[in-house]
């Protein structure tokens, strides 16, 4: 007999209609129902027996079939507790799958990581819920877990912030923060047909490979992104203007100023042409007047 794969239209209802489940709009659950995608996804993580796999959402368990068959072990992190017995139902021929009900932005993926994989690096796959990407993103980056590559479907235009540069006008906070700690690449895009139900704007799934070193040294990588956040919070204002009126940064003008002078852009200068280098200086002319 062959495998009841959820990756389809008739399976994935059959499912939904056998455990009477509601989508939950504010969960963000779109499940996949194209099996070339979710095989695309996997393949693209480029996972292997060796490892170890977190899987973010994974809703009726859809790709997290694929995860057990090619990964060493996966755990699979699913806030919605309707969907626990339904993933105890389609995972249960695995026994190398943890299901954990969580909210993914609670867990301690240090701990996790250590757990069950030694503190060695780990993928992260997932159909994220679009409703957080970022703070998840966020999250994998700064708790400092051991995270080798991010491999994530997330909505189109959040893809292409991630991967953009200066002078763009998707360029942002997002862009300098996953740059400044993975190199994204977009792996495919995906229409809203391979959804169920399906999402009103298109998708993307994105590799992010995180760097072993980032591609530039700052001395306060904290007080650098709160001045990439100082910069964007008030696109339309020049930079100098930014970071004056941002709370988080407490410089007088008269410092930001000659800080701004240094950069040779001008003190018109916004902050969206500045590149991730320019910023890591601009951090580091602040830490150094700190120490002074
Ligand atoms: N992986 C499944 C698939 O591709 O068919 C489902 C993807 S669906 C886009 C997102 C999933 O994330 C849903 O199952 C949803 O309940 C779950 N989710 C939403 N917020 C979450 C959170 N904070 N922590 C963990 N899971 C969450």
């Amino acid at each position: 007999m062959s495998k009841f794969y959820l990756s389809n239209p008739t399976n994935t209802l059959a499912v939904i209609n056998r455990y009477n489940f509601v989508f939950q709009k504010k969960f963000g659950q779109n499940f996949l129902i194209e099996q070339g995608i979710v095989e695309k996804i996997v393949r693209e993580a480029g996972v292997t027996k060796e490892d170890f796999v977190l899987e973010i959402g994974p809703g009726i368990g859809t790709m997290t079939q694929l995860l057990c068959e090619n990964a060493r072990e996966v755990a699979a992190v699913e806030i919605d507790k309707k969907l626990i017995p339904i993933l105890e139902d389609t995972l249960s021929e695995y026994d190398n799958v943890t299901i954990i009900n969580d909210d993914i932005l609670k867990v301690d993926i240090h701990a996790l990581a250590a757990r069950k994989n030694g503190a060695r690096p780990i993928k992260v796959v997932a159909n994220l819920p679009y409703y957080i990407t970022t703070p998840i993103i966020m999250k994998l980056f700064e708790s400092k877990a051991p995270v080798d590559s991010i491999t994530v479907m997330v909505q189109k235009e959040v893809a292409e912030r991630m991967q953009t540069g200066p002078g763009s006008k998707d360029y942002g906070a997002l862009s300098l923060a996953v740059q400044y700690y993975a190199k994204p690449e977009v792996v495919v895009n995906v229409p809203p047909e391979c959804f169920m139900p399906r999402p009103n704007v298109g998708s993307s799934v994105i590799r992010l490979k995180k760097h072993d070193v980032c591609p530039v040294s700052v001395l306060d990588e904290k007080l650098m992104f709160r001045i990439i956040r100082a910069s964007f919070n008030q696109r339309r204002k020049t930079l100098v203007n930014g970071l004056n009126n941002s709370p988080e940064i407490g410089f007088p003008k008269e410092v930001i100023c000659r800080a701004v002078e240094k950069l040779g852009k001008g003190l018109s200068v916004r902050g969206e042409a500045l590149t991730l280098e320019e910023f890591a200086g601009l951090s580091d002319f602040f830490s150094s007047e700190c120490s002074k």
